[in-house]
């Protein structure tokens, strides 16, 4: 655990008790803090108490005696409107930040020498954190991952001033970390999501753009027209960013083509590596996510020589494009961590002749931006809330079937692929919604997948035995 101890014996209001909330109620507490909790939910309430944490109701607090309000990241701020406890905490003076805000407070009192690699983007921060976590692990240097992956911030081991963090943030957190100054900060791209927490898409830009800022160095893709505005204006400003790209070639940063990673600085350009034959790191999306790494990881002195054998080794992460099982020559993929249609697009490019499950809880702008990969989905398997405006979309365009539940999707689905003879046939879940209609979040929806998909096996292999 980090202890908190910028607050000396003054009095907290920790206030969301989830995850990283009762982390950092308990990082406080540890460093000697007056640790008042509150929630909106009886259950976390109950686990606050059960830690021995006083728990209050905020309208009852004394806010001239709080020195901050600890927020969750998960509570609103300002969209779509700031929820009571921070009207409150705003009307009192008293500043309102997060979990990770301590992190780099505690960092600047007594290791400010610490290396701290900051993640952010829409897409391929966790893909990214880990990447980079297993990097750096990988040509020895001692390395701490979490953030919005993983471990909360302040789970993670002690500062010692040699250590080095991965940090994933989320915009959310970024908000309520004024004070992140981080040693290498990426920025891997921009499109519409979470809008609704951030009001407008120049404002969900100008928060991812305050780390980079904010940073020693950064690394920032030019592939979008969000990313390569801020790339241009912090380069013009004097920041030293890395200017990153999969889709063009570059007068000064790290490119890569057809998979092959190429540095240029002064218009000349060498190759570096090959990432085609990496697994674990297929597709366009995930050359951005490893040459984002680069950057981080030759900033942090990792020498050339060792990040291919890093590369090659990195397992990928579990409901990316994750491949889970291969039937009767097809293959079955989950990709439940794609929550919107952009990630989805992802892994549609990646694929050709796709049983595609698709749906969930829909995100504005629904599935017409995928229409360049229709042609690659033999079948659309539509459950969850979406299944009716994505059955619209789809029209005349691809055969869809109405599947309700994930379960009857997968059966359909590995039917069908089974039965058509494609020459490369893929299940796909890359279901381009959020799972809370049905699943309590994207990694409950994805151990669903995989266990339809092993019932499956489980269901061939009986009938083998039989016959
Ligand atoms: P995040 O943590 O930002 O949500 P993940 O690494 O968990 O990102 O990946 C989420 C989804 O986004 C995956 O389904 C993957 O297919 C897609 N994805 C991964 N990296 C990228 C990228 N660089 N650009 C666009 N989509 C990506």
């Amino acid at each position: 655990m980090i202890t908190v101890t910028t607050f000396g014996d003054r009095t907290v209001l920790v206030f969301g008790l989830g995850r990283s909330g009762l982390s950092a109620a308990r990082a406080l507490r540890a460093g000697g803090a007056k640790v008042l909790t509150a929630d909106d939910g009886a259950d976390n309430l109950s686990a606050a108490r059960a830690e021995g944490f006083v728990t209050v109701d905020p309208k009852d607090a004394d806010w001239q005696a709080i020195a901050a309000l600890i927020l969750s990241p998960g509570v609103p701020l300002t969209h779509p409107q700031p929820h009571p406890v921070v009207r409150l905490a705003q009307k009192a003076g008293v500043p309102i930040i997060g979990d990770t805000e301590m992190f780099f407070d505690m960092r600047a009192a007594h290791h400010p020498a610490t290396p701290v690699v900051t993640i952010t983007g829409t897409n391929g921060k966790s893909t990214t954190t880990a990447l980079i976590g297993h990097m750096l692990a990988h040509a020895g240097i001692d390395v701490a991952v979490g953030g919005n992956i993983g471990t909360a911030i302040l789970d993670l081991p002690e500062m010692d001033g040699s250590r080095a963090y991965v940090v994933e943030m989320s915009s959310y957190q970024i908000d309520l970390t004024p004070g992140a100054n981080a040693s290498f900060a990426i920025l891997l791209n921009l499109t519409p999501d979470h809008l609704d927490r951030h009001g407008s898409m120049e404002n969900y830009a100008a928060v991812k753009a305050r780390l980079i800022e904010a940073a020693d160095m950064g690394a920032v893709s030019v592939d979008d027209d969000w990313c390569a505005n801020i790339a241009e204006r912090l380069s013009d400003d004097g920041h030293e960013i890395v200017r990153i790209s999969t889709k063009t070639t570059l007068e000064d940063g790290i490119f890569c083509q057809n998979g092959i990673v190429h540095v240029a600085a002064a218009g000349q350009s060498r190759e570096l590596l090959n990432l085609n034959g990496i697994g674990s790191l297929r597709g366009e999306h995930n050359w951005q996510n490893a040459i984002a790494a680069i950057a981080a990881c030759l900033a942090l002195g990792v020498p050339e020589s060792a990040l291919l054998p890093a590369l090659r080794s990195f397992p990928g992460l579990a409901h990316r494009m994750e491949q889970v099982s291969m039937i009767g020559g097809v293959l079955f993929v989950n990709d439940s961590k794609a929550t919107n249609a952009d990630a989805a697009a992802r892994a549609l490019s990646s694929y050709r002749d796709i049983y595609w499950i698709a749906g969930g809880k829909a995100k504005e702008g629904g599935i017409a931006s995928l229409s360049p990969w229709f042609d690659r989905i033999r079948k659309a398997y539509l459950i969850g809330e979406a299944a009716t405006a994505f059955a619209k979309t789809l029209d005349g365009l691809v055969e869809v079937r109405q599947c309700g539940t994930l379960e009857n999707a997968v059966n359909a689905a590995a039917h069908d692929a089974a039965a058509e003879g494609a020459r490369e046939p893929v299940v796909l879940l890359s279901p381009a919604c959020a799972s809370f209609d049905q699943y309590r979040n994207f990694e409950i929806r994805g151990d669903a997948f995989r266990a339809a998909v092993m019932a499956l096996n489980d269901d061939l292999r009986r009938a083998g035995t039989r016959g």
